[in-house]
This record gives structure tokens, C-alpha cells and sequence, in this order.
């Protein structure tokens, strides 16, 4: 794509940057997103409006304050569920983001059902917090993780991840949106493949869910995972998709409040799913941070927010490529939101600053 400055949405970018308190105030050009996304003044509103007015204990109360925190609770689960096309709100369960949600699945799935030489399937393109908790629970269960390669062109060695799944594979956590090279995986290929021996499937949606849509009725994941604060949501938010019968058959990984239905000196019966997983008192106002970040995301749409990347991308591609010594990774049309490059004659460090 050879597109130029002039062919750029510039209106809705415009429009946007308004709607962004930290951006709007100064002449800061950000350009982090992927780490951790800036927050528009409707998220900031609604924490403090419910913060203001309605803040209380929730699940516990009988008093107004305490029903209107635990409605809003409530109804930002909703919000979450309808956003992926959940089937139902009992598929959702907070956490305090995307690696908290796999180290759940880690501890209380992995820990009860994974046995020795069980194996593991993920790749190389995984974030940390998909790889550590896998280790660490390998390590405890004796099961075996195995990695899957990349291609020259740093698409994922399709050769190579068949030949990682057999009848051991127990699991394959995959991310969908690499946040190192920006390169989308044929997820649902890959779901298929792993099933085919049993396997269940883990797809950590950290970087897509801000580019595009994610239906987890069509994605069919057994879980998925995502952070709040890289979709315009507050820090210390996010959620883990599971099935309702996994969740049902898994173990609660924290214990206390909230998560309990009876506490007996001898023992405790848990709440039902998904409150089993939400030990404490949970980010209450986080949640409600949450759904107004996908409230905000919907208003402005996902449809204009991806035509708009895939402008600005084009426009980043075909500028970098004008620079000499500047090789782009990943094959041309597979990126998605980043562009990674290595530079011949410099140090990225020194790039970078
Ligand atoms: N997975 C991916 C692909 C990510 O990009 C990130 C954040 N960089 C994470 C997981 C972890 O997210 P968090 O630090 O919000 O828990």
C-alpha cells in the first residue's frame, strides 16, 4: 500500500485525541498503546461518578449504597459478556488483568488437571505472562511445555505446530495478535488442529481485542483472556473468558470472601461460578472503569477503529520502508496495530530515545 498523509482519516483521529484528557491537555504524542492505553474522559467519569455516588461493599449490603455498587458490578459483567458475545454472564470472571486470568487458569485448571508428561503447546511469539505460569506449573505438575517456531518471515511454523500435538497435548495457549511483531495467528486453525487430539485452547487476547472484534462464540475458545487497561479501561482490570463447565469443573485458585457460600470450621462450599474465582473484595469501580471503556469503544465503533489502523499502518509501512536501513518484520498484510523493525546501522536503544 502506497498511501501518503493526505489519504489519512485525519477527522476521526482529531475527534479522538479531544476525547483523551492527558492527550488533549498537551502536545504529547503517545504512541505506547500497546502497552497500556491512555484513558478517555468517560472512563475517567464514570469512576468518579461511582465513586461519588453509589460506591459501597458489594454482594453483602441490604442498604441502597451497597445494591447500586453490586448492580453496577453486576451490569459491567453483562456489558463484558455482551462485548465478546458470551453466551452467558457466568463465563466471565474479573480479574486484575490478562496475566492474573492466566495464572488463574495455571493454578486451578493446570494444577488439577494436568498430569506427568502431559504436554503444553506454545509458541515463541508468547507474551511472558503466557509462558511463565506454564513453567512454574509444569514444573509442579511434571508436565512438559513445548515451544513452537517461526518462519524466516516470522509467521508461525505451521510445519512445526503440527508436529508439536499428539495425543499428550493437554493444552494450547497461543496468543491471537503478537504484541512483539504485530503478526495475527490463524487462531481458529490452530484451535482445530489441538482439538483434534483433545486439547483444550487458551487464547491470549491482549493486543486483539483492541484492534477488532472477538466473538467467542465464532473464536470457540475454552478460554480468553485480556487485559482492561490496554482497551482505555482502568489498570488493575480484566477478565478471563472460560466455558461454563470448565469452570464449573475447576478448582477455586484464591480463597476468601465473596467466593464462599458457607465457611464451617471443618470446611467451606464455594459459590457458584464465576463469583468461585473472585476472591476479596473484587475492583469494584475497575469494573465499572470497564464497561465504560467498551461503551467507549463501541461508540466509537470497531469497524472505524480498524479501517482507521489499517490507514495509519499503511501510511507507517510505506514511510519506513522509504528509510535506508531499515528492515520491517513479519510479511506485509499479516500486521496488525504495530509495525517491529531492526535497524542496520543504528541500536534500537539509541533509535528509541
Ligand atoms: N499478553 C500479551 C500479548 C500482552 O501484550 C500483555 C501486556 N503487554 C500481556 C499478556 C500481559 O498483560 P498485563 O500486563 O496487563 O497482565
Amino acid at each position: 500500500m502506497n498511501a501518503s498523509a493526505s489519504t489519512l482519516p485525519l477527522e476521526l483521529g482529531a475527534r479522538l485525541k479531544r476525547q483523551f484528557p492527558l492527550l488533549h491537555s498537551s502536545d504529547v504524542v503517545y504512541l505506547d498503546s500497546a502497552a497500556s492505553a491512555q484513558k478517555p474522559s468517560t472512563v475517567l467519569e464514570a469512576m468518579e461518578t461511582f465513586y461519588r455516588n453509589s460506591y459501597a461493599n458489594i454482594h453483602r449490603g441490604v442498604y441502597r449504597l451497597s445494591e447500586e455498587s453490586t448492580a453496577a458490578y453486576d451490569e459491567a459483567r453483562v456489558t463484558v459478556a455482551q462485548f465478546l458475545n458470551a453466551p452467558s454472564e457466568r463465563e466471565i470472571v474479573f480479574t486484575p488483568g490478562a496475566t492474573q486470568s492466566i495464572n488463574l487458569v495455571a493454578n486451578s485448571w493446570g494444577r488439577h488437571f494436568l498430569k506427568p508428561g502431559d504436554e503444553i503447546v506454545l509458541t515463541i511469539l508468547e507474551h511472558h505472562a503466557n509462558i511463565v505460569p506454564w513453567q512454574m506449573i509444569a514444573k509442579e505438575t511434571g508436565a512438559v511445555i513445548r515451544f513452537v517456531t517461526l518462519n524466516e518471515d516470522c509467521t508461525l511454523d505451521r510445519a512445526a505446530f503440527s508436529a508439536a500435538l499428539n495425543e499428550r497435548t493437554k493444552l494450547l495457549a497461543c496468543t491471537h495478535l503478537s504484541n512483539a511483531l504485530g503478526v495475527r495467528l490463524p487462531i481458529e486453525e490452530l484451535r482445530d488442529e489441538a482439538r483434534s487430539y483433545g486439547a483444550k485452547v487458551l487464547i491470549d487476547a491482549s493486543q486483539s481485542v483492541t484492534h477488532f472484534p472477538l466473538d467467542v462464540q465464532a473464536l470457540d475458545p475454552d478460554f480468553l483472556v485480556f487485559s482492561g487497561h490496554k482497551l482505555y479501561g482502568p489498570t488493575g482490570t480484566g477478565v478471563l473468558y472460560a466455558k461454563e463447565e470448565l469452570l464449573d469443573a475447576m478448582p477455586p485458585f484464591l480463597g476468601g470472601g465473596d467466593m464462599i457460600r458457607e465457611v464451617r470450621t471443618e470446611g467451606t462450599d464455594f459459590a457458584e461460578v464465576p463469583l468461585k474465582f473472585e476472591a476479596g473484595t473484587p475492583n469494584i469501580a475497575g469494573a465499572v472503569g470497564l464497561a465504560a471503556s467498551i461503551r467507549f469503544v463501541l461508540s466509537v465503533g470497531q469497524e472505524a477503529i480498524e479501517s482507521h489502523e489499517t490507514a495509519l499502518l499503511g501510511v507507517l509501512e510505506s514511510k519506513l520502508k522509504e528509510i535506508d536501513g531499515v528492515r520491517l518484520l513479519g510479511p506485509d498484510g499479516a500486521r496488525v496495530g504495530l509495525v517491529s523493525m531492526v535497524f542496520e546501522h543504528a541500536h534500537s536503544l539509541d533509535v528509541a530515545q
